[in-house]
This record gives C-alpha cells, structure tokens and sequence, in this order.
C-alpha cells in the first residue's frame, strides 16, 4: 500500500527514532509499504519516520544512479549493493574526504541543494529477517544511506545547510509546511487539512 510521506515541518521528522523489537507486529507489511511509497514518489530512499513512524528502518535503493555511462561496472554493482531494508542500523565508522552532492527528500519537495557528507561509511543493521550484517558503502552508495540515516536521527538535509542557504529556502519551506506544493504522490502536510 502506498502511504502518505510526511511533509517537512510534521514533529516526527525531528524526532529520534527508537529501536525495533524482533517481535514487531507486522514488520513485514511496513517494509513492503515503503518500498511500494518510494518507488511510487521515484525515490531512491525512505525512512521510517517519512511514513509517519518513530522506528529505526529505511529501505534504500539507489539504482537509479547506477544507469550513469560514465560508470564502471564494478562501480554500478557497488552502488546496487546497497538495496536492502535496514533495521536498527548504526554507522559504526565514516572515512575519506567529505564530498558536495545534490540531494532532495521526498519529505520537502522542490528544494534541492548541495549537501557535504563522507566518501565511505561502515554501518552496521539487521536485514528483515533479523539478521545481523557489517558492510562498507561508498560514493552514492553512501551518500543516500547517511541521507536516509540522517531521518532515523531525527536530522533533515536541510538542517545541514549554511545560515545563509537556509534564510534563502524559508520561504519555500513554508509553503511546503502549508502544502502549497504540487506533487504527484500522497503527502501529509502540517498545517494544511486533507491528505493529498
Ligand atoms: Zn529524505
């Protein structure tokens, strides 16, 4: 089932997340829902608490970048290594020179904006069925994991941004708060009344 994705300004995007038990009523369904929400929105990411739920899980799937021509073949199978759901992950080690990229959230659409993170991280998380895994990510492949980590943390791309940069998008911002933006997949908006 496609879900609505919390707009910017909603608590639960600024909220820590809190681990998942093993015994989890459907745990399962929720995955499958956010993998269906953001393939819908054309994302390459989702986090739990973009649907609404203060739980330590993102489901990634960055393949989209890896239909770059300018890419290696080992460097397109890298960045397809990094589809899976991650549940109760923790980023154990980051390493290398931060890097700008532009990113965007489906939580605050329209707005896209460089953002510095590090070249390589190793995370640590348990697969859906509970099973414990160590593995190391780098480039794009990192950089949309530490984006979607970033959400379990209750941390926004946009919290990452110069005083200056986010004086310029306020504006912005506000409108999506009151859900003067127009998209093509359901959202939920603070201050507007419906659903879309
Ligand atoms: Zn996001």
């Amino acid at each position: 089932m496609v879900l609505p994705i919390v707009a910017y300004g909603e608590a639960v995007l600024k909220k820590k997340s809190k681990n998942i038990h093993e015994d989890i009523d459907q745990l399962d369904e929720l995955i499958a829902d956010m993998w269906e929400t953001m393939y819908n929105a054309n994302g390459v990411g989702i986090a739990a608490p973009q649907v609404g739920r203060s739980l330590r899980l993102f489901v990634v799937d960055p393949s989209p970048f890896a239909e770059d021509e300018t890419l290696s073949e080992e460097e397109r199978q890298e960045i397809k290594r990094a589809k899976k759901a991650y549940i109760n992950p923790t980023i154990i080690h980051r390493e290398g020179e931060e890097w700008a990229f532009t990113e965007g959230c489906l939580s605050i659409p329209d707005i896209h904006e460089d953002v510095f993170r590090p070249e390589q991280i190793t995370i640590e998380y348990y697969d859906a069925n509970f099973e414990k895994h160590t593995d190391t990510f780098d480039g794009l492949a990192a950089r949309v994991i530490q984006h979607e980590y970033d959400h379990i943390e209750g941390i926004l791309f946009t919290d990452k941004l110069s005083s200056l940069k986010k004086r310029l998008i306020k504006s912005k911002l506000n409108k999506i708060i009151n859900g003067k933006v127009s998209i093509d997949y359901r959202m939920r908006f603070p201050k507007a009344k419906k659903t879309r």
